[in-house]
């Protein structure tokens, strides 16, 4: 295994190896870049086949959470951890409370969450070791489901591609069309069928779709059916790579908005060809990253105003990145990752600057010098 080749491809900081021979903990730890501030990324629990893939897999992911953290104006920089293990049969507290064990060896260069495979009780073994974790219970004081907060900013960050397709950020009578009525999917709908706009969607579970249909109106559509449906917005809350070969010349729509993570089958083919054919799609992990803002406000005691008042934030990101695309003839999924390298280009220049603070002592007092 090649690891600093690995690393120096994409400039990460540092990799650390976990294991516990008692605990059966085989997990690898992440983290890109903390020019921003502590890196934050989840911690994922999969079966991987090797331990290439494992590593391949969270320097992946611990890089696009950098990008995810800039372009939210979060002070926080990039990381990840994944736990080799099937999370049907591998989990106990042991295993993550000596997971835990290491993230605390980092003292804070890097704070866990939640991630696809580990839940809010796996997070709760780990914080016996740590306080670098978030993503707990409120009961625990932390900051809970964070879907409906994750919606809110998929909304926000809609009306903003609205503004830019259509001249106004109404999406009142607007056709979306749903993929997935999950947890964002459904609290998406709710914001939609208060603004009035109509809804259309699908899930492969049908009580999900039924619980949509009775409660905002939205009409059923079929599975394969969502990808050509009559709308304005194309909202995929489901799958990743949906944006494909096969799904862009059945698109009817003039946005794409939605929080699935990963939407692009190929990232530097399709955002291309979305440009090409007028779409005005919202780069995902701008347009989803309420759930990290959610969990980033845990880390300075949660306050869920603020988070909820961040995630409308996003609707100006979104803005931004519409506005760059349009000015420099990029796909947009291009002009959020400028925007976000911009961002951590200019920070590392501002720290260049000599600040005196005073002593610890007497911060927060009236003093003269
Ligand atoms: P969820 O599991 O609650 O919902 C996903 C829904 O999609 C489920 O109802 C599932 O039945 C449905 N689905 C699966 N395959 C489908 C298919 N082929 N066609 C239609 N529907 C299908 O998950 P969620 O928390 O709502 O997350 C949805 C997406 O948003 C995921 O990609 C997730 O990674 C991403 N995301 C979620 C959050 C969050 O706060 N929950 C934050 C950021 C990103």
């Amino acid at each position: 295994m090649k690891v600093f080749k690995l690393m120096s491809e994409q400039n990460h900081e540092e990799v650390v190896f976990c294991h516990d021979n008692d605990a059966g903990l085989r997990a690898i730890i992440a983290i890109h870049d903390t020019t921003l501030g502590p890196s934050l990324g989840g911690t994922r629990m999969w079966p991987y086949k090797t331990e290439e893939e494992a590593l391949e897999d969270v320097l992946r992911l611990a890089r696009g959470m950098t990008y995810k953290a800039a372009a939210a104006g979060l002070n926080l920089g990039g990381g990840k951890a994944v736990i080799i293990g099937d999370p049907h049969k591998d989990k106990n507290e042991m295993l993550f409370r000596a997971f835990g064990r290491f993230v605390e060896g980092l003292a804070g260069r890097y704070i866990t969450a939640e991630d696809v495979g580990t839940e809010v009780r796996d997070m709760e073994w780990v914080r016996m070791e740590t306080q670098w974790v978030t993503g707990i219970s409120e009961a625990l004081g932390g900051s809970g489901d964070p879907s409906p907060v994750t919606a809110r900013g998929v909304y926000h960050g809609m009306k903003a591609a609205a503004e830019a397709a259509f001249g106004a950020p109404s999406l009142r009578g607007k056709k979306v069309a749903i993929q997935g009525a999950g947890h964002v999917g459904y609290y998406l709908a709710e914001f939609l069928a208060k603004e009035k706009a109509k809804i259309f969607i699908t899930d492969i579970k049908q009580e999900r779709v039924d619980k949509a249909v009775n409660d905002f109106g939205a009409t059923a559509v079929e599975l394969n059916k969502i990808y050509s449906a009559d709308c304005d917005v194309f909202a995929p809350c489901a799958l990743g790579a949906i944006i494909n070969d096969e799904t862009i010349p059945q698109f009817k729509c003039k946005i794409i908005a939605g929080g699935a993570n990963n939407q692009l089958a190929d990232e530097k083919k399709h955002g291309k060809i979305l440009k090409e054919k007028g779409i005005f799609y919202a780069p995902d992990y701008v347009i989803n990253a309420g759930g990290l803002i959610n969990v980033a406000n845990e880390v300075e005691g949660y306050n869920r105003e603020k988070a909820v008042k961040q995630a409308e934030g996003i609707y100006h990101i979104v803005k931004q990145i519409f506005e760059l695309s349009q000015k420099e003839n990029m796909p947009t999924n291009v002009a959020s990752n400028r925007l976000a390298e911009r961002r951590i280009e200019q920070v590392v220049k501002l720290k260049r600057m000599h600040v005196i603070r005073p002593p610890k002592q007497m911060r927060g007092q009236r003093y003269q010098w």
